[in-house]
C-alpha cells in the first residue's frame, strides 16, 4: 500500500514524492487513515518511526487552503524539535499555499509577531513562548481544529504539562487531538482522558523496544580510564557520524573539549548554549562539518539527525527510557547503526534496569589492545556487588560500593 491510497490531497502527495518517500512506515500506515477519519490518535512510537508525517500529511490534507486563522497547532518540548518539525511541515506543504510558522523561546519576538500577524495556518510552538504570545495578545487559538501534543513524556519530564493544559484550554473543544509519547506515565494518561475523545491507540513495536536495526554493546571500564577508552574507541571504530551522550552539560563540555584537542571535528549541544550556538552545532553536524556531536539528553531529545552511524553513551542514562531515546538516533527509519555504552561499576544498577526495560541482555565487550588497568567482568555481566566493608583487595581503588577487580595478567 502506497501513499496514494490514503486519500491525501494531490499537492500533499507531491510533497511526499519530493521528499523521496516511497513506502509508508508502519506508524504512517496505521495513523494516517485514522486521522483522515477524524479520530483522535495516541501514537506510542519513538522518533525515527516517521511519526511526523503520520500526523502532518492527513492534517495538511484537511486544511487544504490558506486562510481562516491558526487551525493546526503542534506543541513540541524543545526549540530544536520545534524547528525540525517546522521544516518537515514546510517540506510536506510546499505545493500548497498554507502558511507555516514556528515559535519558541530564546530568540526575539519580532519575527514571530510578524509571522503571526500575517496569519498562519500551521503553528508549531514550545509551550512557554506560546503562552507569552497569548498573553501579549499576538496569538489566538480559537480557530484550532487540529492539536498535536508531541513528545508528551518529555513535556512531563521538563515540567511543561501545566503549560500544555493551559494552552489546550484556549483551544475549541470540538478540535481533533493527537498525542505522541514513547512512554505512558500516569500523568499522561490523565491528560489523555481530559483532552482526548475516545482516542485510538497506535502502538508501533513494543513500547520499550529500541530500534531493531541497532546493535548494542557495553564497554565496562573504570572511571579513570573512561576518557581514554572513548578516545581509543573513536580511533578503532569506523564511523561516519557519532553522537556522544553525557549526563551533564559540564560533562558534555569536558568531553567535547577533550575530543577537540584530539583533532576531532566536534559540535556540542546542551541547553546552556545560546540558540545560535545550538543551531550552528546541529546544522554543522547535519552537513557533515562535524563528525562528532556531544550532547545531553534534553538537548538531543527527538532530534531528527539522519544517518548517525554510532551512538556512544559516555554516561549510562539514569532513566531506562532515555536509553531507548538515545539509541533511537541510530537506526532511524530504515538505516542501521551501533550503540556503545561505557559502563563504570557504579552504573551496574542502572544498566540492569535498562536491560529489564528493553527485555534484552546487552553483551559486555572489551576493546582489543586497550590497556585496561582493571579487569572487568566482561561476559559474566555483573560487576562484584559485594559491600566494600566485606572486601579486602590491596591496591584497588573502590568507588561507590562496587569495584572492578585488579587486572588479570594475560
Ligand atoms: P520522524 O520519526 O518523524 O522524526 O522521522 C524520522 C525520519 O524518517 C525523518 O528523516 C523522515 O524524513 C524519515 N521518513 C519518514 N517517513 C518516511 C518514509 N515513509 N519513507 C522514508 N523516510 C521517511
Amino acid at each position: 500500500m502506497g501513499f496514494s491510497n490514503f486519500g491525501l490531497s494531490a499537492p500533499i502527495l507531491e510533497g511526499v514524492k519530493a521528499m523521496g518517500y516511497v513506502d509508508p512506515t508502519p506508524i504512517q500506515l496505521r495513523a494516517i487513515p485514522l486521522v483522515m477519519e477524524g479520530r483522535d490518535v495516541i501514537g506510542s512510537a519513538q522518533t525515527g518511526t516517521g511519526k511526523t508525517a503520520a500526523f502532518a500529511l492527513p492534517m495538511l490534507t484537511k486544511l487544504q487552503q490558506h486562510g481562516g486563522g491558526t487551525r493546526l497547532l503542534v506543541l513540541e518540548p524543545t526549540r530544536e524539535l520545534a524547528a525540525q518539525v517546522e521544516t518537515a511541515f514546510r517540506d510536506f506543504a510546499r505545493f500548497t499555499n498554507l502558511e507555516v510558522a514556528v515559535i519558541y523561546g530564546g530568540v526575539g519576538y519580532g519575527n514571530q509577531e510578524t509571522a503571526l500577524r500575517r496569519g498562519v495556518d500551521v503553528l508549531i510552538a514550545t509551550p512557554g513562548r506560546l503562552l507569552d504570545h497569548i498573553q501579549r495578545g499576538t496569538c489566538k487559538l480559537d480557530k484550532v481544529e487540529f492539536l498535536v501534543v508531541d513528545e508528551a513524556d518529555r513535556m512531563l519530564d521538563m515540567g511543561f504539562l501545566p503549560d500544555v493544559k493551559r494552552i489546550i484550554e484556549r483551544t475549541p473543544r470540538q478540535r481533533h487531538t493527537s498525542l505522541f509519547s514513547a512512554t505512558m506515565p500516569p500523568e499522561i494518561e490523565t491528560l489523555v482522558r481530559w483532552a482526548m475523545k475516545t482516542p485510538e491507540i497506535v502502538e508501533i513495536g513494543a513500547r520499550r523496544t529500541p530500534a531493531e536495526t541497532v546493535k548494542h554493546v557495553v564497554y565496562p571500564v573504570s572511571q579513570d580510564q573512561k576518557s581514554d577508552l572513548l578516545r581509543a574507541l573513536l580511533e578503532k571504530v569506523n564511523y561516519d557520524s557519532v553522537i556522544i551522550f553525557c549526563r551533564t552539560k559540564h560533562g558534555a563540555d569536558r568531553v567535547g573539549g577533550m575530543l577537540k584537542k584530539n583533532n576531532h571535528a566536534v559540535a556540542i549541544l546542551h541547553s546552556n548554549r545560546t540558540q545560535r550556538e545550538r543551531e550552528q552545532a546541529l546544522n554543522g553536524f547535519r552537513e557533515g562539518k562535524f563528525e562528532v556531536l556531544v550532547a545531553t539528553d534534553i538537548a538531543a531529545r527527538g532530534l531528527d539527525i539522519a544517518d548517525v552511524s554510532h551512538v556512544i553513551n559516555y554516561d549510562v542514562p539514569q532513566h531506562a527510557e532515555d536509553y531507548v531515546h538515545r539509541i533511537g538516533r541510530t537506526g532511524r527509519a530504515q538505516a542501521s547503526g551501533d550503540a556503545f555504552t561505557l559502563m563504570v561499576a557504579e552504573d551496574a544498577r542502572h544498566m540492569a534496569s535498562i536491560e529489564r526495560f528493553i527485555s534484552q541482555k546487552i553483551p559486555h565487550v572489551k576493546l582489543d589492545d586497550f590497556n585496561y588497568k582493571y579487569t572487568v567482568l566482561f561476559d559474566e555481566g555483573k560487576p562484584n556487588t559485594q559491600p566494600l566493608s566485606e572486601r579486602r583487595i590491596r591496591g584497588v581503588r573502590m568507588r561507590g560500593g562496587y569495584f572492578f577487580g585488579p587486572a588479570r595478567r594475560r
